[in-house]
C-alpha cells in the first residue's frame, strides 16, 4: 500500500493509474468506512482513501484538537481491505497559509444548509466542501464514496458536483449500524458508560419508531413534530437515570429537495441530531426505501 504525504507524492500516484475510486475520511475508521471501501473497490480497481481531520469544517467550540486521531491503526485497516494508497496530508500541505487564513471557498446554497447541521454548525458545510473540492482537484478521482449517514453532506457534495460540473461520479454508501441499530461513528467511542451507550441507540429506534407509525397511518396525514413527540414520549422513560438525552433537532425532509416537510410523505427523510452524555450523535432514515 502506497502512503502519500505530499502534493507530488499524490500527483505521481495518480499519474501512474487510470481508474480510480476515492474514499475521502478524517480517520478513525470503523466498519461504516470499511463498507464505503467495498464499494469503492466495486468502482474501479485502484481505491485511494483520504485521512485528514479538516480544521475548516470544526466550529471554535467543536472537538477539533480532540478528534479521534488513530492514524496506525488506520493504515493497517485500509491494507487489510485491500487498498492501494493513502492520502495523509498533514494540515500545512492543505492549507500552506494555515486554515483560519482568508482563502477561496465555495459557499454552498442556503436552501441546502440553513436547517439540520447547517444550523447547528455555522461554516460546517463551507469547510467540508473547501476541503472535499481541494481533495477532488487533488485526486481527481473517477467516483467518491460518501456515507448515507451524512445525509445533509452528501445532499451537498452532490449538489457541489453538479452545479460546479465536476466530472466525477459520487456513489451513495449505506449507513453501517452497531447491533443495536445506532449509527457506527467515530464520535462513539465518547459514549464512555453502560448507560450512555444504551441511551444512544434510542437514537435510531426514534426513527424506526416514526416510520413505524407513518405505515401505520395508512395514508392520513401525520405531523412530523406530532409524530416525533408520540414516539419519544413512548421512548423516554428508558433513557437511563443519569444520561443527558437532549435533541438538536427531529426533522424531516423532503429526500430529493432537502425542503422542510411540516407532514410525513413517501419521500420524506428523517433527520435527527441529539447530544447524549453530551455526545453529539446524527442519523437519518428514509419513510419508504
Ligand atoms: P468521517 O470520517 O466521519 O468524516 O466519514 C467519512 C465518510 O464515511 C463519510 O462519507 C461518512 O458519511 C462515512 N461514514 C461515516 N460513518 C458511516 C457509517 N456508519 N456508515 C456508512 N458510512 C459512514
Amino acid at each position: 500500500m502506497r502512503i502519500l504525504k505530499t502534493l507530488d507524492n499524490l500527483r505521481t500516484y495518480r499519474s501512474q493509474v487510470n481508474n480510480l475510486a476515492f474514499v475521502p475520511t478524517m480517520g478513525n475508521l470503523h466498519a461504516g468506512h470499511l463498507s464505503l471501501i467495498e464499494r469503492a473497490k466495486q468502482e474501479a480497481v485502484s481505491v485511494l482513501v483520504s485521512i485528514f481531520v479538516n480544521p475548516t469544517q470544526f466550529g471554535p467550540n467543536e472537538d477539533f484538537s480532540t478528534y479521534p486521531r488513530t492514524e496506525a491503526e488506520d493504515l493497517a485497516l485500509c491494507e487489510a481491505a485491500g487498498v492501494e494508497a493513502v492520502f495523509l496530508p498533514a494540515v500545512e500541505t492543505l492549507y500552506p497559509n494555515g486554515p483560519s487564513s482568508e482563502s477561496f471557498k465555495v459557499s454552498p446554497p442556503s436552501r441546502l444548509t440553513r436547517l439540520a447541521c447547517g444550523a447547528d454548525r455555522p461554516g460546517h458545510f463551507e469547510g467540508v466542501c473547501q476541503v472535499v473540492l481541494k481533495l477532488f482537484h487533488l485526486v481527481q478521482p473517477d467516483v467518491a464514496v460518501f456515507g448515507e449517514k451524512d445525509a445533509q453532506q452528501l445532499a451537498i457534495i452532490q449538489a457541489m458536483v453538479q452545479d460546479l460540473a465536476l466530472p466525477l461520479s459520487i456513489i451513495p454508501a449505506p449507513t453501517a449500524r452497531e447491533a443495536d441499530g445506532l449509527a457506527m461513528s467515530s464520535r462513539n467511542r465518547y459514549l464512555d458508560t453502560p448507560e450512555a451507550r444504551h441511551a444512544a441507540a434510542l437514537v435510531y429506534q426514534t426513527l424506526t419508531g416514526v416510520k413505524a407509525l407513518y405505515e401505520q397511518s395508512a395514508g392520513n396525514s401525520l405531523c412530523v413534530e406530532e409524530a416525533y413527540s408520540q414516539v419519544w414520549n413512548r421512548l423516554k422513560p428508558s433513557v437511563p437515570e443519569g444520561v443527558t438525552f437532549d435533541w438538536s433537532y427531529r426533522l424531516a425532509v423532503n429526500k430529493t429537495s432537502f425542503e422542510p416537510e411540516e407532514n410525513l410523505t413517501p419521500d420524506s427523510k428523517l433527520l435527527v441530531a441529539a447530544r447524549v452524555g453530551g455526545v453529539r450523535l446524527i442519523d437519518n432514515l428514509d419513510i419508504k426505501n
